[in-house]
């Protein structure tokens, strides 16, 4: 379909079902507004225009910094979306998404799916069948049983060609529940495409836990790194950045520091982003006899970038000699200083190889880490 897509997002009630001084729209969600979520969601499938309250608009210009159009909300939801359509009149606008605000796990697929029905359809929006048997009640008595066949729930983003919701919403003043009953009045077909339970519209207390344990538990990454480096000649080696006086040191580009090197590996891994040699070539002289702080600070920053953070990390270093118990704590103290988190988040333990193999006969030292990243 030609012309662009225009999402609208509807924020501009004063809803405070959900507790708390704020509206619902502005509380924190897994550390940012309810809203940044919701914007976020849309990113990339067109032009937004959040409608929000007039007082809030100082607050949404923070919000949206730059990346979409603020339009005042009026008395009811109805009078909002005119708003925000009449703003768009006259554009190259084809298609429009209407969502709210509070629903801010709506999901790229969802989003699609609604977008390519209204190849189809002059509107579609998504929703479940109702499973759950449903009565009629009055004082905690059942007074009678609902039939549930062919019976939905609605969420948004609910889809239009533009022109005609334009219309649609023009010649509809009275108040209605949501775009497709305005849409249903002027006559236009709406699809129904497949919703999802994760697509809560937060109003209660408990919608924000749930959200809550949804966004944190959804994205969880683990990685895993391995490292080692041959003994040579020397005086101390560097492992988690901690000088310790040994009768050898290790051979390596940079200050060898094999166990840092794992860690880093492990971060890199987690984010899918290949391994210190992709991002500190060795070919590179700048890297020669570097801290090895240098990469385990750029994967940290990378964490950052990416919306995670680190959730815990665990390094084993496998030697007969140096001892590492008397260091450990120091270790994980400077880990987590680099990592900016705290002690209890970061292992640092040992074992030897039994005097097996290639660090059984110290002629080298290993290292192996994990590290386990949580959407921010
Ligand atoms: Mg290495």
């Amino acid at each position: 379909m030609p012309g662009q897509t225009a999402i609208i997002i509807v924020a501009a009630g004063r809803g405070t079902r959900a507790g708390g001084d704020l509206p619902k729209q502005w509380q924190g969600l897994a550390g940012k507004p309810v809203l940044a979520h919701t914007l976020a969601a849309f990113a990339g499938f067109g032009r937004v225009v959040l409608v929000l309250h007039p007082d809030d608009m100082l607050r949404g210009l923070a919000l949206i910094a730059g990346g979409a159009t603020l339009i005042a909300g009026g008395e009811t939801r109805n009078k909002s979306v005119q708003n925000a359509l009449e703003s768009l009149a006259g554009s190259c606008i084809s298609r429009v998404l209407i969502h709210d605000g509070a629903r801010p796990l709506v999901s790229p697929a969802l989003i699609g799916r609604v977008l390519a029905a209204l190849d189809q359809h002059p509107g579609a929006a998504p929703a479940l069948p109702v499973t759950d048997a449903l009565w009629t009640g009055r004082d905690a008595r059942v007074t009678g049983i609902q039939p549930r066949d062919g019976l939905y729930r609605a969420q948004t983003p609910q889809g239009f060609r533009f022109p005609a919701i334009l219309d649609a919403h023009r010649a509809h003043q009275a108040e209605a529940a949501d775009d497709v009953e305005v849409a249903r009045v002027a006559g236009l077909d709406v699809a129904i495409v497949e919703g999802e339970e994760e697509n809560i519209k937060l109003t209660y207390p408990d919608d924000f836990a749930r959200a809550e344990r949804i966004l944190t538990h959804m994205d969880v990454r683990l990685g895993n790194g391995y490292d080692v480096h041959a003994f040579t000649e020397g005086d101390h080696v560097t492992l988690c950045g901690l000088r310790i006086a040994h009768d050898k040191a290790l051979l390596g580009h940079s200050d060898a520091d094999v166990a840092m090197h794992a860690l880093t590996d492990a971060i890199y891994g987690a984010l899918a982003e290949g391994d210190i040699g992709r991002h500190f070539p060795p070919s590179d002289p700048q890297w020669k006899g570097a801290a090895s702080a240098i990469f385990l600070t750029h994967a940290a920053r990378r964490i950052t970038e990416r919306g995670f953070r680190l959730s815990n990390a665990d390094v084993t270093i496998v030697c007969e000699r140096p001892k590492i118990g008397p260091h450990a704590a120091a270790m994980q103290a400077e880990l987590a200083r680099i990592l900016s988190t705290t002690v209890d988040r970061i292992s640092v333990k040992a074992t030897t190889s039994e005097r097996l193999g290639f660090t059984g006969r110290e002629e080298g030292i290993a290292a192996i880490a994990t590290a386990t990243l949580v959407k921010a």
